[in-house]
């Protein structure tokens, strides 16, 4: 079993936007600029906002955190959205989901501007994904297929299963891995919770993908001997050893599943470092789209 080592890779890919940003800086240009709405004062939210903003101090781009009550009306957020997307200053940003729940979250996806929407969510961007169009490639998806080019997995003719099918991480990496294209060209099911034979469905995987958010969910007896795991999961569970109070735990039982496959990601340092590399990507890409 070999690790797919998101946090190696992602420490290269950081690496090379850097270089980017210091030539553009070189030559008297302003560095790229990623702006993230927070609303409330979730914990996981808060630590994901963190995480961007020191990535984007790591690589050289300003960065910007908008922090907004959790009160706050669905017109006053989308009001903040309007002034960022007329914001010149401002190459992309985010709104860190969730959302509290007397805010519709498609009226605020829907109010990104889709030249600034680097978590690649609004529908002009989905739609692009899915025709194959330049576009923003929503994080998670795009790090996982960054994932899989940079360690040259194989996947043309292999069969993927997808675990999952929400609209950031499930239905796109479904759309990736069967497009024309080197990752891609797998034949590729997703299932859901829906699903009928689910065992027997993910042991006739070669590349199995798990985004469920069902902690260990996926067992050794459910994986064929050689796969290739990716686990999207990351779910706290309280964990009085750890000085955070709580550990991430993935949707694959890791220790067992990893003496079957040929490769799989570890919950800490493999999809989640990935994604946080594609949203700088994602910025960059706007930045030199002007
Ligand atoms: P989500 O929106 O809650 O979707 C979960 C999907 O899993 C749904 O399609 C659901 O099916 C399916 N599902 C739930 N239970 C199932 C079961 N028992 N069998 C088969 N399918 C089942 O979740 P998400 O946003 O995609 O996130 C999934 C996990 O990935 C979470 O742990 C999340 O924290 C993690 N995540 C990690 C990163 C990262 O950077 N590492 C990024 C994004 C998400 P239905 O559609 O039928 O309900």
């Amino acid at each position: 079993m070999q690790l797919l080592d998101g946090k190696l890779c992602s420490e290269k890919i950081r690496k090379e936007i850097k270089k980017e940003v210091e030539a553009i800086v070189a030559k008297g240009g302003r560095p790229p600029h990623l702006a993230a709405v927070l609303v409330g004062n979730d914990g996981a939210s808060e630590n994901y906002v963190a995480f961007k903003v020191k990535d984007c101090a790591e690589v050289g781009f300003d960065s910007t955190t908008i922090r907004l009550k959790d009160t706050i009306s669905e017109q006053e957020l989308l009001n903040k959205i309007n002034e960022l997307n007329n914001d010149e200053k401002i190459d992309g940003f985010i709104v860190q989901l969730p959302i509290p729940k007397h805010i519709n979250e498609s009226n605020i996806i829907l109010a990104i501007d889709s030249k600034k929407d680097v978590d690649g969510f609004c529908p002009e961007n989905v739609g692009n994904l899915a025709l194959g169009l330049p576009t923003y490639i929503s994080a998670t998806p795009n790090g996982i297929m960054e994932l899989l080019r940079r360690y040259d997995i194989e996947t043309e003719g292999k069969h993927c299963v997808v675990l999952g099918r929400s609209n950031i991480v499930g239905t796109p990496i479904a759309v990736l891995m069967s497009r024309n294209s080197t990752p891609g060209n797998a034949t590729v099911t997703i299932a859901h919770s829906r699903t009928a034979n689910l065992k027997e469905l993910c042991l006739s995987a070669d590349i199995l993908i798990v985004a469920i958010g069902k902690t260990e969910f996926v067992t050794a007896d459910m994986v064929k001997g050689g796969a290739v795991v990716i686990d999207v999961g990351q779910t706290r569970v309280p964990d009085d050893s750890k000085k955070a109070g709580f550990r991430n735990v993935g949707d694959v039982d890791f220790e067992n599943v990893k003496e079957k496959c040929s490769y799989i990601t570890y919950v800490t340092g493999g999809v989640g470092p990935m994604t946080r590399a594609s949203l700088l990507q994602n910025t960059l890409k706007a930045y030199q789209r002007g």
